[in-house]
């Protein structure tokens, strides 16, 4: 099943909602297309069969630079030098570079368990206290409203390595890890997250995505700037130039490019036990920056498993989640059988397969 229709029966019902919908979507009869989407979820294609790749992929497109992106990505980039210089020469406290770790390596679940595995995947389920505390954390880094994240995560799925991709690895290295984000889309992509967006009716179902939604710029600013600066200073005497510099712009962008090393890195490097036709690899490296997000290719296989990973590989956000399984706050959680691994690997992998120690958890 497509992550994008997993679990649409979450979608409510009810009045409001479906106002919502049909203002923001345009749709007239909210109850039949969720309908159409639960008749014909294995095909979701079946439903936009006007889209024709080939024709997008023959097109002579040629992006143009997006300037108001670019600057952005350039000054982060600039002043995280600066912060890295700072470090170096001893003139940051050492708490602030504690802090700005520690903040790295907690709000990141929000992006692998939250905006990416329960989100984009429907990989398991999350009460309502995990799904604030995870909106929480992504929010803290920076990285856009977790309606638009996961939907273009689902078009990515949806068409890798294609024209539609939103980050096409065949376009190079720099293009996956950031260019895309500072150049116009593809046609094809602009066409796919609107397809997209009619089917991904269960994000916005979820009142913790709509207000994230609603209130992504003054919670950025409060989350991913203002706390992040003000706790260094307030709690143990930090300079308001260190803190700007190192806890707020060089926190987010090392967090800005662990995450695009998923895109880059993790589709270009690594091994294909799993399936060798497609580009997405088990990079190690990835996955012990990104919290376990670079077993790329068992991801790309088995996207609805929690895990992205078979057990027993390095995957921090598969403990933070059956962490909060144990809490009862997280449930549902969907996984590939071994046996499934196993066939899959000896169907499509490269060779380098081998069968995971531990017994399958039941
Ligand atoms: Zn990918
Ligand atoms: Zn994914």
């Amino acid at each position: 099943m497509p992550p994008a229709l997993q679990n649409v029966d979450m979608l409510h019902s009810d009045s409001h909602f479906e106002a919502h919908i049909k203002d923001t979507y345009k749709i007239d009869d909210v109850k039949s297309v969720n309908n159409n989407v639960l008749d014909r979820n294995e095909s979701v294609s079946d439903m936009y069969d006007d889209f024709n790749l080939a024709k997008y992929e023959a097109m002579d497109f040629k992006a143009q630079i997006r300037w108001p992106d670019l600057i952005v990505q350039i000054a982060l980039h600039t002043v995280s030098l600066l912060g890295f210089l700072l470090i170096m020469t001893n003139q940051v406290k050492l708490w602030t570079i504690i802090f700005v770790f520690l903040t790295i390596y907690t709000t990141g679940f929000g992006i692998t368990a939250g905006v990416h595995r329960l989100w984009s995947h429907r990989a398991y389920k999350a009460n309502l206290p995990l799904r604030i505390l995870l909106a929480i954390l992504f929010t803290v880094t920076g990285q856009r409203d977790i309606y638009t994240w996961a939907l273009d995560h689902r078009v990515h799925h949806k068409y890798t390595e294609t024209a539609a991709d939103p980050h096409d690895v065949r376009r190079g290295f720099w293009f996956a890890h950031v260019g895309w984000l500072v150049l116009t889309p593809h046609p094809a992509v602009e066409n796919r997250r609107e397809a997209l967006s009619r089917t991904s009716l269960d994000l916005i179902a979820d009142p913790v995505v709509r207000i994230q939604k609603l209130f992504f710029i003054p919670l950025f600013l409060l989350l991913n700037i203002l706390i992040p600066i003000t706790i260094p200073m307030y709690f143990w005497g930090e300079s308001f130039v260190n803190s700007f510099v190192v806890s707020f712009v060089t926190r987010f962008t090392i967090m800005l490019n662990i995450a695009y090393s998923v895109n880059s890195f993790a589709h270009l490097w690594g091994n294909k036990p799993y399936d060798r036709f497609i580009k997405s690899a088990e990079n190690k490296l990835v996955s012990l920056a990104a919290l376990g997000e670079g077993w790329h290719n068992y991801h790309h296989v088995f996207p609805w498993d929690y895990r992205t990973s078979e057990l027993g590989k390095i995957n921090i956000s598969t403990t933070f989640i059956d962490f909060f399984a144990k809490l009862g706050w997280a449930y549902d959680l969907k996984a590939a059988t071994n046996a499934m691994i196993k066939n899959r690997a000896a169907k499509s992998g490269d060779g380098s397969y081998h069968p995971s120690e531990e017994p399958y958890p039941n």
